[in-house]
């Protein structure tokens, strides 16, 4: 006997939900997007535990007549498309008609949906794929999907979400992406772009009864980015940059971080075409181009690139989730991308001038008219390049100037620690006392027995603090000390459960961080070692580091991760003129460290010069 049968309904349903419903996230993302192609105006996203009970969605839209009611939770029901022709061009968020039965079909659902030009709304409720009948009801124009106990008949899926903060995290995330696609975009010089998708949008997302966000419709892309990440910046007007291009039907609009906020991984590159969030390797690689060499290797920057095309351009049924697209011409779209990034940040004085304060109303130094010139332009990208170090909160804090790290300025002190100060072992190659020589700022030329060495200053002293930190990490944990002033961090849902999740590690980093509010945290004690780092800076890096998991898995090779990037902003820069006394302290680590010819990321700290070879050179043997 055959042992094939088909599947009923519901479980195919149940499986294809699979594709589209990962977690809460996944049903507010389908929900708000039904509402965005209703053309609500306002979308109230309410959710309770993490969305484990609850996810309402309110929306002011065109709503579903009793008819379309009781279709729409149906598999494949759409009102977007109805031919294949209609594939080619889709201008909506959906189109695939399986959100709803998807939903449906793994929660117990109450929708309640009423017309404009009906005087009542009708409700109609869906238990597992069991679905009631339509009844009238009251209700205000447009529609309310209430979404409850996800996965409660499946629990092997149940099984899987994570922590409320983690799942409000995803939430959060998905409600960002909406809000920031469907913003009004503001050209450069102010005026509303052709690529503003719609005016007013308004959305507020509450969490157990508690307000989250509230965007009101004119709020200005920065101030979204400002309301929903309000650690990203300071103040988006002085780190953000606006360039826009219009080719062959094609316009782009960007705000492109400053190098200056620049990240550890590319959590903070949002890319969206025709409103949509999309990833796609190719911008992304046209992204990092056109900072290259603006930022160090292992930076990220912060992109905000709105791309409105013809909607015959490109094909969305690519994946379920649709965050995907084919591009018909990638390498187009990949070439004015870059093209309009990389003018405008090497058109741009990135001078550090540009943020010191503002002395009554003289402006900072903007773009210049042609741009400066080509060694102007790269000194000013290292001035900001360099900036991303700030000084420690603590000097902030007590109004102390920040120091300008450019060429001539004074450097903060290289002092030897109780960590940092040197062992004495048998030197390999003693350097002579004061026959030395800082150049550039940058390198020191040293005497040795038999030659002499050009250090890279900034890459010795990582090495050095590295191999530090790391005999302190293994043996008995960082010293740390307490802040005069706690530094406070404002935090998501998700970073905070990050914490929670890593408190061994922090701990053992010698740092003391304290719940100091409903979002925020304070930093109480940092580790003496880094004390010429910026707490919160230093957090933020942290965070994205633990977020983005490039460390990895494994617990020795994220310690290995946190320890690289705490050297790295602990040890004194290229750029920074050192005295005598501190290059001394430089040069007698060589004779102690261990490892000291590379630093932590395998580049040479050091490079070795003997008599021998020069003589050799100059033809004297
Ligand atoms: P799709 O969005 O791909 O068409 P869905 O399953 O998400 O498929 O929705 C099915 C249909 O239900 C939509 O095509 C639309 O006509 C209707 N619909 C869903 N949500 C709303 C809403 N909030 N307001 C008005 N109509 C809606
Ligand atoms: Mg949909």
């Amino acid at each position: 006997m055959g042992r094939i049968v088909a599947l009923d309904q519901n479980m195919i349903n149940m499986i294809a939900a699979g594709e589209v419903i990962e977690r809460p996230a996944s049903v507010v993302k389908e929900l708000m997007e039904n509402s965005i192609d209703a053309e609500a105006t306002q979308i109230t996203v309410s959710v309770e535990d993490g969305g484990r009970k609850l996810i309402s969605v309110s929306d002011n839209g065109s709503g579903m007549d009793a008819e379309d009611l009781s279709r729409a939770f149906e598999p494949h029901t759409t009102s977007k498309i109805k031919t294949s022709s209609d594939l080619l061009g889709i201008s909506t968020l959906g189109f695939r008609g399986e959100a709803l039965a998807s939903i449906g079909s793994i929660a117990s659902v109450r929708v309640v949906s009423r017309v404009v030009d009906s005087a009542q709304a009708n409700c109609m409720e869906i238990d597992c794929g069991d679905k009631g009948t339509v009844t009238p009801c009251s209700g205000d124009i447009g529609t309310t999907i209430e979404v409850r106990d996800i996965f409660y008949k499946l629990p092997a899926r149940r099984k899987f979400l994570r922590t409320t903060n983690t799942e409000m995290g995803h939430i959060s995330e998905q409600f960002a992406r909406i809000a920031l696609g469907y913003c009004p975009v503001m050209d450069s010089s102010g005026n509303e772009s052709s690529d503003a998708i719609r005016k007013g949008l308004s959305l507020t997302l509450i969490h157990n009864g508690r307000e989250l966000y509230r965007l009101s419709g004119a709020l200005s892309l920065e101030q979204r980015i400002h309301s929903l990440f309000a650690t990203l910046s300071d103040d988006p007007s002085q780190d953000f940059l606006k360039s826009q291009s219009n080719e062959k039907g094609t316009h782009i609009f960007a705000l492109l971080g400053k190098p200056v906020i620049s990240r550890t991984n590319n959590k903070f590159q949002y890319i969206f075409l025709n409103g949509r969030f999309i990833r796609d390797r190719f911008i992304s690689h046209a992204v990092k181009e056109a900072y290259r060499g603006l930022l160090e290797p292992n930076r990220f920057p912060v992109v905000f690139l709105f791309i409105r095309m013809p909607n015959e351009d490109f094909d969305v049924n690519v994946h379920p989730t649709k965050t995907e697209v084919r591009f018909f011409n990638s390498n187009l779209v990949h070439s004015q991308i870059l093209g309009c990034l990389r003018e405008k940040l090497l058109g741009t004085n990135l001078d550090i001038h540009a943020k010191l304060p503002d002395m009554g109303g003289l402006s900072g130094a903007g773009a210049m008219a042609g741009g400066p010139p080509r060694s102007e332009k790269i000194a000013d990208a290292m001035a900001e390049f360099f900036k991303r170090h700030k000084p420690s909160q603590a000097q902030q804090q007590f109004g102390f100037r920040a120091e300008k790290k450019s060429p001539g300025a004074s450097p903060p002190a290289l002092r030897p620690t109780v960590e940092g100060r040197p062992h004495h072992y048998e030197p390999e190659h003693s350097i002579t006392v004061r026959k030395f020589i800082q150049i550039h700022d940058s390198f020191i030329v040293a005497q040795t027995d038999d030659g002499f060495v050009i250090i890279d200053q900034h890459a010795l002293h990582e090495r050095v603090i590295y191999e530090t930190l790391r005999k302190r990490i293994s043996t008995e944990g960082l010293q740390s000390q307490r802040l005069l002033m706690p530094a406070s961090i404002e935090l998501t849902k998700s970073q905070m459960s990050i914490i929670e999740a890593n408190t061994d590690l922090i701990e053992k980093l010698g740092i003391e961080i304290v719940p100091f509010g409903p979002n925020t945290m304070a930093v109480q004690s940092f580790p003496m070692m880094l004390a010429e780092s910026d707490p919160i800076d230093f957090m933020q890096d942290l965070l994205d580091m633990l977020e983005g998991g490039e460390a990895g898995p494994g617990g020795e090779e994220l310690l290995d991760a946190v320890l690289n990037m705490a050297a790295c902003k602990a040890a004194i820069k290229a750029g920074q003129r050192l005295d005598d006394s501190e290059i001394e302290h430089l040069l007698a680590y060589i004779e102690s460290t261990e490892c000291v010819s590379r630093c932590p990321h395998g580049r040479p700290t050091t490079i070795q010069f003997s008599i021998s070879d020069l003589e050799k050179q100059f033809k004297r043997t």
